[in-house]
């Protein structure tokens, strides 16, 4: 009897010594020292022991339960303290880690054109003003002095939508009628940008879609000269000061007279490049005095009444300041272009 104590005690330590969790803990303890364990059963069979032999042996068994329990207490609380460290290690927040800081969005590099041309405008007095992009044949064409069949349309081929007369904004001037209608008969200021729709060929050079800044100003007494003065101002402000401007004769239908207006080449100064296609100029706008027609549809009596009106691309002039040779890239979506200018 004393032989199978000691055998077990031995067993039973070696195997508590050698289990690593809790779970094997509690089956050590099942085998051991529950009801059925193998300790157990000892201490039951002693009774049947010849009588000289049972106080010895009572005696050691108790002995070696009272041992094991305090080790398997022991064992279970070693078990638990580890336990716990390795879960403070595995979850441990690295306070001086640096943060992640979210992906930050940015404007579109035509965004940040008009916010430009915007800025240069407030601050001689332009506010902006607001036109739909989908327009009627009235206000795009007709009201512009541009009946139907005029020769003039066919510098742009347009979309149609399926419902008669109504179309997608060829440029901006429409919103000249809309802004005229709205204030007449105060004088008016305003800018009128927007995006802009033409079923043309996409090239590098043309998209179907691009932005234009309309400018249009009313009032008595306005002359060529304020026409002059705006766009130079403009031009030096953005693209810089000193920039050489050049007005050329030109014809449009709500205009007149109508000029281009030219700066001298931003690339080469003047001296001629292929940009400039070796002329020494860059074309900036169209522009030209209110046509009489466009201000009596308008609201306003041309015999009291003047005004210059403008208009002017957005993407072209972005992608003579950052160098970009197609225009394509502004609207394809592609993020290793747009992250270029944040
Ligand atoms: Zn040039």
């Amino acid at each position: 009897m004393l032989d199978k104590l000691d055998a077990l005690q031995q067993r039973a330590s070696a195997a508590l010594e050698a289990l690593t969790d809790l779970a094997a803990l509690e089956a050590w303890h099942a085998q051991y020292l529950s009801r059925r364990g193998e300790l157990t059963q000892l201490l039951r069979s002693v009774g049947q022991l010849p009588p000289q032999e049972r106080p010895g042996a009572g005696q050691r068994a108790n002995e070696l339960k009272t041992a094991l329990e305090a080790a398997y207490e022991r064992r279970q609380a070693d078990l638990k303290r580890q336990a716990r460290t390795q879960a403070l290690t595995a979850e441990r927040v690295d306070v001086t880690l640096p943060g992640r800081p979210p992906s930050l969005g940015r404007l579109h590099l035509s965004t940040q054109a008009l916010r430009r041309i915007y800025a240069i405008f407030a601050d001689m007095g332009f506010q902006v003003y607001r036109a739909p992009d989908v327009e009627t044949d009235e206000l795009n064409f007709e009201l512009l002095n541009m009946p139907p069949h005029h020769p003039a349309r066919d510098m742009w081929d347009t979309f149609y939508t399926t419902r008669e007369g109504v179309l997608l904004r060829t440029h901006t001037s429409p919103g000249q009628i809309r802004a005229m209608r709205d204030y007449c008969p105060e004088p008016i200021r305003v800018i009128l940008p927007g995006m802009c729709y033409r079923y043309e060929q996409v090239t590098a050079r043309s998209e179907m879609m691009f932005h234009q800044v309309e400018g249009l100003a009313v009032g008595k007494h306005i002359a060529m000269t304020d026409l002059k003065g705006t766009m130079t101002e403009y031009a030096h402000r953005m693209f810089g000061e000193g920039r050489k401007m050049r007005f050329r004769s030109s014809h449009f239908p709500f205009t007149e007279p109508s000029v281009e207006v030219d700066m001298d080449c931003i690339l080469c100064g003047g001296e001629g490049c292929r940009v400039c296609k070796y002329t020494g100029w860059l074309e900036i706008a169209g522009a030209g005095m209110v046509h009489p027609v466009v201000l009596r549809n308008g609201g306003y009596n041309p015999d009291v009444y003047s005004g210059f009106a403008f208009g002017m691309g957005v993407e072209r002039p972005a992608m003579l300041s950052h160098s970009i040779d197609d225009i394509r890239y502004f609207f394809s979506n592609d993020v290793r272009f747009l992250e270029q200018f944040g």
